[in-house]
């Protein structure tokens, strides 16, 4: 890395931090315009399944582009982080819209162009840093308690944010209801277990890469999420009499 870059890197990484503690607290105040919270007065609206594809796709390709890059082509440990990002994104940019259940439906340019650009961001910051730190990555990483550790943690957050997804696309509608109550899995405790299985698979990828770079991707999750499921819950308990009282909004008895 160059002068230039190295600069670069710590302002987008300083500014990263800073930025995703404003987001975190606007986010309380002005929700994101898709699925239930969609809204009029965000410019124009594309097909939502052909957002989600477009933008997920870019993250699919940046960080392999980084890393490789820095790292050359030569197969090594550090791979497993590949495997890590490419499961999850290659699933959330096909697999996940293609099988939504309101596939039809619209989604604001806007977000879409936000979100491509937070994916630019995130996988050349994380890209570039796992490209150019080989020698940290070597075969002793894979025995680390941080990498075992981390990708079980990914795992269970990955596991946990599909079938969380599947019961939300096994309510399907009944009658005029576009939504219901889900239950059933984590369900049970929290009104947004997909968010909450997707904070734990880029914690544990924090936990596993070790690097800064992987601790903005987790904080940025969770700066991202966290209100969502606030803005949820509280959409649940205003639409349904009914709603389970003691589920929290993201975090098992805590919030
Ligand atoms: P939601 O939980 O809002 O919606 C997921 C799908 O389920 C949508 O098709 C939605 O329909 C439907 N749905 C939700 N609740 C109900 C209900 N009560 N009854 C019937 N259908 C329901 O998730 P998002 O759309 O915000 O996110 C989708 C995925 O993307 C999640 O796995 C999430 O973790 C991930 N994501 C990750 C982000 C990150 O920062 N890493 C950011 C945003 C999302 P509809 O669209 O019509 O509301």
């Amino acid at each position: 890395m160059g002068q230039f870059e190295t600069k670069l890197y710590a302002a987008l990484v300083g500014g990263g931090f800073v930025v995703a503690a404003i987001v975190f607290l606007s986010l309380f105040f002005i929700t994101a315009p898709y699925g239930r919270h969609m809204r009029p007065g965000w410019g124009p609206a594309v097909n939502s399944t052909v957002g989600w594809m477009i933008m997920e796709s870019v993250a699919v390709s940046v960080l392999p582009l980084f890393f490789f890059l820095g790292h050359g082509l030569a197969p090594t440990p550090a791979w497993v982080f590949l495997i890590l990002w490419e499961t999850h994104y290659l699933h959330r940019a096909i697999v996940y819209p293609l099988r939504r259940r309101s596939r039809k439906g619209s989604m604001p340019l806007a977000i879409i162009l936000m979100a491509i650009v937070f994916n630019i961001f995130n996988g050349y910051v994380n890209g570039r840093y796992l490209g150019l730190n080989t020698d940290v990555y070597g075969a002793d990483w894979l025995m680390k308690p941080c990498l075992v550790s981390g990708v079980i943690v990914f795992f269970a957050g990955f596991a946990i944010n599909i079938h969380s997804d599947n019961v939300l696309r096994s309510l399907g509608w009944s009658g005029k209801a576009r939504y219901r109550i889900p239950r059933g899995g984590l369900y049970r405790w929290v009104s947004c277990p997909n968010y909450l299985g997707e904070v734990m698979e880029w914690t544990g990828w924090a936990l596993a890469t070790w690097s800064v770079s992987g601790l903005l991707f987790a904080v940025w999750t969770g700066a991202n999420l966290i209100p969502r499921a606030f803005s949820h819950h509280r959409w649940y308990l205003n639409e349904f009499p009914d709603y389970p009282p003691k589920r929290k909004a993201i975090f098992p008895f805590l919030f």
